[in-house]
């Protein structure tokens, strides 16, 4: 019975200490990330994703996105650095593989999947860039999708996945009632068969891993279900994996002060009118010491 106890943990704010910076100190003490991101008609996914690393204390985010949006990411994001792929129909393709992989061996970790669409070939860029890269990889939204037929290559890589109940389903095969129904079955079913970390979100979102077991957080509040709140949290996660936290760890202070974040806005703003930009503009106010 205790082991079954220690096995699933809720996440208090002693679990999320952040260090103090040292004075002495540098951009380089705290990671480079590579957010891998965006297509024509989703510009804002990749913006908030790359921000919301930044905003959570990562020291250089490149972000890397369809040649054909460079130029208007770059006007509008003036902490990040931007490289334009080339690209198909204003999307990731087959053709990209080569520069992300190129771009990776610069940065600690890589984040994948917000506003890329799910064409093939997408579906095929993320595939390969999956097999071929040998960096910590967050995968989120379409890199969820794309790998949603062969979730096993996976199997051995040092992977987080943040998939909402929708994805899940994808992933798993099972219907989303399914997965509500049985939502600690699925995560333990999924972490023990893939040995990855796994963030199942929700209004009570649960992290696991087969080894450190499962966590399950209360922060949060249905304002936060807006278009965009996903791509905040991939962000903030990737840049506690770049700034030095191990998986299961990065996710569960991503995910606390994603919550936290969306708490303190909906205090402010309410939860209709709550947007993934309010979201962001909080993380600084949640993480201030
Ligand atoms: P996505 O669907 O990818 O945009 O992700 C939505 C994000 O908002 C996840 O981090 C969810 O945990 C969070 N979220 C959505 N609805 C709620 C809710 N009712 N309570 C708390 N958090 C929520
Ligand atoms: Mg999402």
């Amino acid at each position: 019975v205790d082991n079954i106890q220690c096995r699933y943990n809720m996440i208090s704010q002693d679990d999320v200490v952040l260090p103090k910076r040292a004075r002495n100190t540098h951009k380089g003490d705290y990671g480079k990330l590579l957010v891998v991101a965006g297509s024509k008609n989703m510009t804002g996914a990749a913006a908030l994703c790359a921000m919301s690393a930044i905003k959570t204390g990562c020291g250089i985010v490149k972000l890397a996105v369809p040649k054909a949006i460079q130029g208007i990411m770059q006007s509008s994001l003036r902490e990040i650095i931007t490289y334009g792929l080339d690209d198909k129909d204003g999307a990731f393709y087959l053709g990209s593989v080569d520069e992300v992989l190129k771009l990776a061996n610069t940065v600690d970790a890589v984040a994948i999947g917000p506003g890329l669409t799910n064409s093939c070939d997408v579906r095929e860029f993320v595939k390969e860039v999956i097999l071929r890269l040998e960096k910590p990889l967050v995968l989120d939204a379409d890199a969820l999708n794309a790998i949603s037929d062969s979730v096993d290559m996976i199997i051995g890589k040092d992977v987080i996945l943040t998939p909402h109940i929708g994805e899940m389903s994808r992933l798993s095969g099972g219907s989303a009632n399914e997965i509500n129904d049985n939502i600690y079955e699925t995560v333990e079913k999924f972490i023990s068969k893939y040995k990855a970390t796994l963030v199942l979100k929700g209004s009570r979102t649960v992290i696991g891993n087969d080894t450190e077991g499962i966590y399950i957080n209360c922060t949060g509040n249905p304002g936060m279900a807006t278009a965009g709140s996903g791509d905040v949290l991939t962000g903030m996660i990737s840049s506690f994996l770049v700034q030095g936290l191990k998986e299961v760890k990065a996710a569960i202070y991503g995910v606390y002060y994603h919550g936290k974040a969306g708490d303190m806005a909906s205090e402010r703003y309410g939860e209709y009118g709550l947007t993934a930009t309010n979201i962001l503009e909080y993380i600084p106010y949640v993480m201030k010491m």
